[in-house]
């Protein structure tokens, strides 16, 4: 039987990520958070503290990287016409529509925002798998964009082409994911 073990710990260093290792040999599922970029560069974490792929990857299940983004305020938005920002969606091979779901932030905002443009917020996320091919690569201690790579292959999308939806539905803008979601790996 999986025992569950959840663990306070927001920025665990080298010896409690070592603690979680062992635990998580004995049967128990540990869940940890970590202060990351996204979700291939937990291995740069784990490599600055000298933990080694092959010590992780028999033991590691999945690994999900998140970023909040401010939505658009409905009341108030405005559309986005600069041409650069729907280039960036189409470079990402999103179709807009003739007339565009795309929107910016109103400058003065209104009542219902608090003059901000924005209300309320929006997780963004990508979800690193460990199947056979990624596990082997992480085994190898091998490039941190070769994993990406072989993580983020079909439906899996990175959390950059996720905000890039809720941008192409008119929820949140590109200034505001630009400013907040990391786009390499
Ligand atoms: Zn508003």
């Amino acid at each position: 039987m999986t025992k569950f073990s959840g663990v306070p710990a927001y920025y665990p260093d080298k010896e409690a990520i070592e603690l979680l290792l062992r635990a998580s040999t004995t049967g128990h599922l540990v869940l940890s958070t970590f202060h990351i970029k996204t979700a291939p560069t937990t291995f740069t974490q784990f490599r600055e503290y000298g933990i080694r792929g092959e010590a992780v990857a028999s033991e590691l299940k999945a690994i999900i990287a998140q970023r909040l983004v401010r939505r658009l305020c409905a009341s108030c938005r405005e559309p986005d016409d600069r041409p650069a920002s729907l280039q960036t969606l189409i470079d990402h091979k999103f179709e807009v529509a003739a007339g565009g779901a795309l929107y910016r932030a109103s400058r003065q905002g209104c009542p219902a925002c608090h003059h901000t443009g924005y209300r309320g917020r929006r997780m963004v996320y990508e979800l690193l798998r460990m199947t056979p091919a990624v596990r082997q690569l992480i085994e190898a201690d091998a490039p941190i964009s070769r994993i990406a790579a072989a993580a983020f292959q079909g439906s899996y999308r990175r959390m950059w082409h996720h905000a890039l939806e809720l941008v192409a539905e008119g929820v949140t803008s590109l200034d505001e994911i630009h400013a907040n979601v990391p786009e390499e790996v």
